[in-house]
């Protein structure tokens, strides 16, 4: 049997017409007159009315219809009598697929918490805020595709098992398949990984990077976005184990081009979303109201979701130097008053709450910071002339600190293997890197986004295992 989405449906004019639509129910309400429906069927937001006059279905399949259950309701399409919806069904028809005992389905038409709905992520899509996320979720995928596609990039798929632990970028998952029990130990007692699957060490990569690369120095501009894992054991808000990373690489950038490419590349997928989400966004921002409006005065932001990502989209990011930015936070209120948890001055990586002082208080704009100090950053970053930094940027975001960290790689081979000597990476492990180096080096650039914090800018959540669809953090990994 053939079904319309009730997005399309909703869309085109199909009144008088006789259809059928498959989905869950939302709701049933019962009147002395009739039966009223509301069916979901995950196309949109929007649910539509079936109508069935009193009396009119069978008393055992009116015992099925709770919510949760999934139907197929066929019947013509009328402009509705009620207010709410333009166009409802007028049933002649219902069979039911799946019943759901309503004393045991957990999703009932009420407000859950999200921690509840973290703990049934198996159920939760099926909620208005949970499939309007997944829904700008994947505008915002295809979004990423079209902008690198239309700017001549291409899709490189770097490896998901590597070898290479010298990226440094956090804890790695590792891969095998030798017995944890008992591994065959070498004869000074270590794990003897040249007997394991791959004949040597391997781990989950922590970005696509170091391969992104090879693939800059040959077609030019190219773009990863894959699954990247990290074993942080760090319980926050904005960090997953599983997470997708998307890494642009390109020859013949540098710096300030990685900086332009990379404002306008995240503009643009926020402005594709507004167009293409906007019932969804429009959703989570009135969700968004209601939650600020339990907040006290002082803790409430001052713009809206929608007015926000607009706000996002038509101002220039500010862009300042790290030192640039120390010299401001070490004036700053917070700081003068001992009220920020970790002290700052030059040298120091940045943390959240100085990120989010800079983008939140100071600035009030998403914000670019260049040439952090080298100590702090990757080996493989272009030394700047003074020798104490680096041609990094990071970019900040309102309510997530740090979304983007990318930086000009270092192309001068000398420099390159010197730095590596000096923070104790071998260069010989890393012998294919290098070789880009060797034979044809050119300036290049690039940087890596992580998607889920891009999601949760866009959507307004407040925790990024609530915009990927089974979150893996630090002890879980059920669904
Ligand atoms: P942070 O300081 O926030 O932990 P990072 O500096 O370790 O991030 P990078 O190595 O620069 O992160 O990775 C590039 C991007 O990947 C980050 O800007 C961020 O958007 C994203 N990212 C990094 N770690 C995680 C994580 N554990 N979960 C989700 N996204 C992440
Ligand atoms: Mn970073």
């Amino acid at each position: 049997m053939s079904y319309l989405p009730i997005q399309q449906l909703l869309k085109t004019t199909h009144v008088g017409t006789t259809v059928t639509i498959k989905g869950w129910v939302r709701t049933k309400r019962e009147s002395k007159n009739a039966v009223f429906i509301a069916l979901n069927d995950g196309s949109t937001i929007n649910n539509i009315q079936a109508v069935a006059e009193a009396g009119q279905l069978p008393e055992e399949t009116l015992k099925l219809i709770t919510t949760g259950a999934c139907l197929a309701v066929t019947g013509q399409l009328v402009e509705s009598q009620g207010a709410g919806q333009a166009v409802e069904v007028k049933i002649t028809d219902v069979l039911v697929y799946g019943s759901a005992d309503p004393d045991k389905y957990p999703l009932q038409p009420k407000r859950h918490s999200l921690e509840f709905l973290r703990e049934i992520a198996h159920l939760r899509p099926r909620t208005n805020t949970f499939s309007a996320i997944l829904r700008i979720r994947h505008a915002l995928a295809f979004a990423v595709h079209k902008y690198f596609n239309d700017n001549g990039f291409f899709y490189l798929n770097t490896p998901i098992i590597t070898a290479s632990d010298a990226e440094g970028a956090g804890e790695m998952f590792r891969v095998t398949t030798l017995d944890a029990t008992k591994p065959p130990l070498t004869e000074d007692g270590k794990v003897d990984y040249s007997q394991d699957f791959f004949g040597r060490e391997t781990n989950l990569t922590v970005s696509g990077q170091l391969e992104g690369e090879l693939g800059a120095m040959a077609l030019g501009k190219i773009y990863t976005f894959g699954p990247t894992f990290r074993a942080e054991n760090s319980n926050t808000t904005r960090h997953l184990a599983e997470f997708w990373m998307i890494e642009p690489e390109m020859a013949f950038y540098e710096l300030e081009d990685n900086m332009n490419l990379a404002e306008d590349f995240v503009k643009t997928v926020i402005r594709y979303a507004l167009q293409h989400c906007a019932d969804d966004l429009a959703f989570l921002d009135n969700r968004l109201k209601e939650e600020e409006k339990t907040k006290k005065k002082e803790e409430q932001s001052e713009l809206g979701l929608l007015e926000k990502l607009q706000f996002v989209i038509s101002n220039e990011f500010v862009r300042l130097t790290y030192t640039e930015a120390i010299d401001i936070l070490v004036n700053s209120k917070p700081a003068k008053k001992g009220q920020f948890q970790y002290e700052v001055s030059w040298g120091v990586d940045l943390q959240s709450e100085h990120e989010r002082y800079l983008v939140e208080k100071h600035f009030k704009k998403p914000v670019i910071l260049t040439n952090y100090p080298r100590e702090i950053k990757a080996f493989y970053m272009k030394q700047d002339a003074d020798g104490k930094t680096v041609r990094a940027m990071d970019v900040l975001f309102p309510g997530i600190g740090e979304i983007i960290g990318g930086s000009q790689r270092e192309d001068n081979l000398e420099k390159l293997e010197a730095r590596m000597h000096e923070v104790g990476i071998e260069p010989e492990v890393l012998w294919w890197y290098l070789d880009t180096r060797r034979f044809g080096s050119a300036p290049h650039a690039g940087f890596g986004l992580g998607f889920e914090r891009l999601v949760l800018f866009v959507t307004g959540m407040g925790n990024i295992r609530d915009v990927i669809p089974f979150p893996r953090a630090p002890k879980t990994a059920e669904f």
